[in-house]
């Protein structure tokens, strides 16, 4: 089908960030300096934001793809489900607006930034800009940014977003101790009508509508937690999944933490087409 004719609803979803390798070694306890331990098991998996993202997403169905360039990583450790990431990061290159000034728009219906090289992604960001201002409303592309790093710069995010996910981590270091004294704090950061969402672990999730209200949904813990190593980056495909296909805010929240809690129930990502399909 010609891009022309191709419906706006069945248009892909983009992510722009991270792939990388994770190396993960599961451990019983987090091994103490100078000592010599065994792995419970190691793997070697994709990671990376905005790879995972569109894995998740993929496996919910839609239809995506990624932009990213390569690197390396984490470690977790199995009587607490905790984790403890390392990385090495030499020369990787992120996206530049001008990678993505060779992208054709018209294949997407929503684009996705993991915040990083933030002056690059906010030349990218007034490219769609550019592009959604000559169309009608329901064929623009709707731009998400997440907001994962505490790191001053990319707090410019928030204002090019019409969704924004804030993390826990940031919104600690914004000096908030609930998400939704984070919602209140930061609906100020946010452009008019913008949707901002603040995922909190075990707490599930929260979020400000357009209409200025705030909505919660409780957490889905699995029935042991086995690896939380990603739950944020599903979250938000879980998110993304819902509202790039019409659903309501409400239920896109609570898919949302459903999806990410059973995350946690097992290794990877595998299992995520079996929730949804069983
Ligand atoms: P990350 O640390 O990977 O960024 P978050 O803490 O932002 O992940 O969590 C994202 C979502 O994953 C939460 O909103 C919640 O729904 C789910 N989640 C994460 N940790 C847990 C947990 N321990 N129990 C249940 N759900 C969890």
């Amino acid at each position: 089908m010609s891009v022309r004719s191709m419906e706006h609803k069945d248009k892909k979803v983009l992510c722009i960030g991270l792939v990388c390798l994770d190396i993960i070694s599961v451990v019983d306890k987090y091994p103490e300096e100078d000592t010599d331990s065994r792995c419970v098991s190691q793997r070697w998996q994709r990671g990376g934001n905005a790879s995972n993202s569109c894995t998740v997403l993929s496996l919910l169905g839609s239809s995506c793809a990624f932009m990213g360039s390569l690197c390396a990583g984490p470690v977790a450790s199995s009587s607490t489900g905790s984790r403890t990431i390392l990385h090495i990061n030499r020369n990787v290159p992120d996206v530049t607006a001008e990678d993505f000034s060779k992208v054709d728009l018209r294949h997407f219906k929503w684009i996705h930034w993991e915040g990083r090289n933030v002056d690059e992604q906010l030349k990218m960001i007034q490219q769609v800009a550019r592009h959604n201002a000559a169309l009608p409303l329901q064929q623009r592309i709707t731009i998400s940014v997440e907001i994962e790093k505490p790191r001053e710069p990319l707090y410019q995010l928030f204002a090019y977003g019409d969704v924004v996910f804030v993390s826990k981590d940031v919104a600690c270091h914004l000096g908030f101790q609930t998400p939704q004294s984070a919602l209140e704090g930061l609906r100020c950061r946010v452009k008019a009508g913008a949707v901002l969402i603040c995922a909190w672990a075990e707490k599930g999730a929260d979020a400000l509508a357009p209409d200025g209200l705030l909505i919660h949904s409780d957490a889905f813990p699995p029935e042991r937690l086995v690896d939380t190593l990603g739950a944020g980056d599903t979250f938000n495909a879980a998110v993304i999944h819902k509202l790039s296909n019409g659903a309501r805010l409400e239920e896109a929240l609570t898919f949302g933490c459903r999806v990410a809690g059973g995350k946690c129930g097992f290794h990877g990502y595998g299992g995520i087409a079996d929730m949804v399909t069983g």
